[in-house]
């Protein structure tokens, strides 16, 4: 029985350091995509060209998720791995380092954005806020890296992911200049966005808006009480009208802090749900990265105008 553990162990080994692509010809490139932003990013890019198999479903924070025994089968079968990067899948990083070694191809998307122009953190475990999506403009720059990387490994289907790749990047343009005029209905002073976790600062560097958290760029930390104060008497300074919770965070501290605002003889309402390091549920509109921002922000300006 160990003999045979130990052959196949080997046998997994050897594929692995295998050459991607020598066998392209008869079968699709199995990809494994962590997030459910980076999957979309691949079935846009990708469509039907690929095997895609997605990690991580709606509501799921990747911040603090580990890979089972069947991630890492779905790892080693793949022969390629793209994922977010910049620390947010922090949990998954020995993993992907463990694949490395062993000749798997591993990809970051956000490797596609020069690091001067991401917003730095020096409380963050990669020294940048990871949540770059949330600017349209660098999700823009993915899609051509991702485009360019699956056309070095799959070459026989270049030409379909760089046409994909263009007619997506114009979707992405008409939905920048859609958010540009729902916008004109909120004025800039109502532009406060207050979360659970900061995973907005990209978002409110290209819209306008002052964000505000309370765990932080992680949320491996738990707020604590002296947190909860500080931003209860901001809202109320600023007279913030909503709050928001996060669809892959748990609902308990925005709710509690609602109640401190209340307790104070304020009142503040939940604005409603919005997605941030997870999409909706796949086969819904919100399931798309571009469905996720129209809801975002069809939720933040009515919650806040
Ligand atoms: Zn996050």
């Amino acid at each position: 029985m160990r003999n045979y553990v130990v052959i196949l162990v080997v046998m997994l080994l050897c594929s692995c350091k295998k050459e991607v692509g020598t066998d392209l010809k008869n079968r699709k490139l199995k990809v494994v995509a962590t997030t459910s932003q980076v999957a979309d990013l691949i079935k846009e890019v990708a469509g039907e060209y690929v095997d895609l198999e997605r990690l991580m479903g709606a509501g799921v924070d990747p911040h603090l998720y580990k890979a089972s025994e069947g991630d890492v089968a779905k790892f080693y079968n793949a022969d390629v791995i793209f994922y977010s990067g910049l620390h947010l899948e922090g949990k998954l990083e020995d993993v992907f380092e463990k694949m490395r070694r062993q000749g798997k191809v591993t990809i970051a998307v956000s490797d596609a954005i020069l690091k001067s122009d991401l917003i730095s953190s020096a409380d963050f475990a990669s020294s940048f806020d990871p949540h770059f999506w949330f600017s349209i403009a660098y999700w823009k720059k993915t899609v051509v890296y991702v485009a360019n990387q699956l056309s070095i490994l799959d070459k026989k289907n270049a030409l379909i992911y760089k046409t994909n790749a263009e007619r997506y990047i114009e979707k992405l343009t008409r939905l920048e200049l859609r958010n540009k005029v729902q916008l004109d209905e909120l004025p800039k002073e109502k532009r406060i966005l207050v979360t659970a976790h900061d995973a907005f600062a990209y978002f409110g560097k290209t819209y306008g808006f002052k964000v505000v958290s309370l765990q932080g760029l992680s949320t491996a930390t738990e707020a604590g009480v002296q947190d909860v104060q500080r931003l209860s008497n901001f809202i109320i300074r600023h007279n913030v009208k909503a709050i928001f919770i996060e669809s892959s965070v748990p609902v308990r501290t925005v709710e509690a802090l609602q109640a401190a605002v209340n307790s104070k003889n304020h009142k503040v309402e939940i604005g409603g749900t919005l997605f941030s390091d997870a999409l909706g549920n796949p086969n819904t509109k919100e399931g798309t990265y571009i469905g996720m921002y129209e809801f975002n922000m069809k939720t933040i300006i009515n919650a806040l105008k």
